[in-house]
């Protein structure tokens, strides 16, 4: 489907819901394009409010708030998708809602997201839905072990998940995570996890921000590899999977794909998340325009440019206390380009800014490299992710 909208001159105002650092950076490239951005939070003084022109101040599924807030603006987007069907609903009845509800209302729900991509023939992880008893043991009999159980709403960063060894486990895993429904998935033995941002505009016009290899630390994304160093076919494919993602949704904005290289050089889709990524971050250095200029660029129904490289890069993540210890060091060392969020508290496990580090095009270096070039940050190696099972 394409849309025709006429573009949001300069100076509309754009609603964001969710005052975090991803609304942070989005009201940031906003006001470089000349809107201003109004934020729907329950903290004043969280990342994006720091930033914004405006902030209604109330809960996600405030009647009062949300009506106040989109009277206020001339579109709504998100940074994060985990909101109500009603909310929805009553955003839409002000104004334009992009990427539009029933993304978001799929892309919420890991049943429903696994449902709509195996319709539209996106390779997937063996998967299960499991709803009692009965449909855990036909999970576990068609998947096998070790399996993982996932909630199907509100998981983040490997949270609302278990790993199954055993049929001896099944039971207390399926009680422990809530609320029920769960999605069993068979464990996928990847080499490496993969992600692609892609936007799409109003007029249809589909721009893929090139495959990035990421690696996890306990469950959080640590480092991003600026382009992926696999072998071209698949990061094309990994290009191919993202854009048809993009079109079958018919959305408009910015959308992140996440997916398994599979030992056997296949791939699959873990998630999307329908929104600006912390896995596009490096993009904010190494490419003319961001994946925040192209999401309010695809929100204000402004032409999408090409998502071009001009520099290989590495994106690593400050998290919590132990990686803000370094910010004397990191903000002095030659090369590091940081970005904080403005949070007041160093919490563990809480992202609190990452740094960009680029290199000439084409001249991304092996492992040893990128230690060297994390300097300080050099602290944990580029390993496997292990995944925090609550
Ligand atoms: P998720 O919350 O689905 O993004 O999962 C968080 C992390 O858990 C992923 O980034 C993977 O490292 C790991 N993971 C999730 N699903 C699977 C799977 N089916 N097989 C192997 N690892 C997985």
């Amino acid at each position: 489907m394409t849309h025709t909208h006429a573009a949001l001159a300069p100076n509309a105002v754009i609603g964001i819901v969710g005052g975090g650092q991803l609304g942070r950076m989005s009201a940031v490239a906003a006001s470089r394009l000349g809107y201003k951005t109004h934020i729907l939070t329950q903290d004043a003084h969280g990342p994006a409010a720091q930033v914004c022109s405006a902030i209604t101040l109330g809960a996600y599924d405030d009647p009062d708030a949300l009506d106040a807030f989109a009277k206020a603006v001339d579109v709504v987007t998100f940074e994060f998708e985990n909101i109500s069907a009603d909310a929805l609903d009553r955003l839409n009845r002000h104004c334009p809602v992009r990427p539009s509800d029933h993304i978001l209302r799929i892309s919420q729900d890991r049943l429903a997201e696994k449902t709509f991509l195996a319709s539209a023939d996106v390779p997937l992880a063996p998967w299960h839905a499991v709803t009692d008893h009965a449909s855990l043991l036909e999970a576990a009999a068609q998947l096998g072990f070790p399996l993982i159980l996932k909630t199907t709403r509100n998981g983040y960063d490997g949270k609302g998940q278990r790993r199954v060894y055993t049929e001896a486990e099944l039971d207390e895993a399926f009680a422990a995570l809530a609320p029920h429904p769960l999605v069993a998935e068979g464990m996928v033995d990847f080499a490496c996890e993969l992600s692609v941002m892609v936007a799409r505009g109003t007029d249809g016009t589909i721009r893929c921000f090139d495959t990035v290899l990421n690696h996890h630390w306990h469950g959080i994304l640590d480092l991003t590899l600026a382009p992926a160093p696999v072998p071209d076919d698949v990061a094309l494919e990994a290009g191919r999977l993202a854009a048809l993602i993009a079109e079958q949704f018919d959305l408009v904005g910015i959308m992140g794909v996440e997916m398994f290289l599979v030992r056997d050089g296949s791939l699959m889709v873990n998630e999307v998340a329908p929104r600006p990524h912390n896995s596009g971050h490096w993009t904010m250095d190494a490419c003319a325009q961001d994946q925040f200029d192209m999401h309010i660029r695809a929100v204000a129904g402004l032409p999408l440019p090409h998502a071009a490289r001009h520099s290989d890069a590495v994106m690593k993540n400050l998290v919590g206390p132990e990686d803000m210890a370094l910010w004397p060091a990191i903000v002095a060392y030659p090369g590091h380009i940081p970005h904080l969020y403005g949070k007041k508290d160093a919490r563990v496990g809480r992202k609190m800014g990452h740094v960009n580090i680029l290199f000439p095009y084409g001249a991304l270096p092996g492992d040893w490299g990128i230690q060297a070039a994390l300097g300080p940050l050099a602290t944990k190696c580029a390993a496997p992710s292990p995944v925090d099972e609550d």
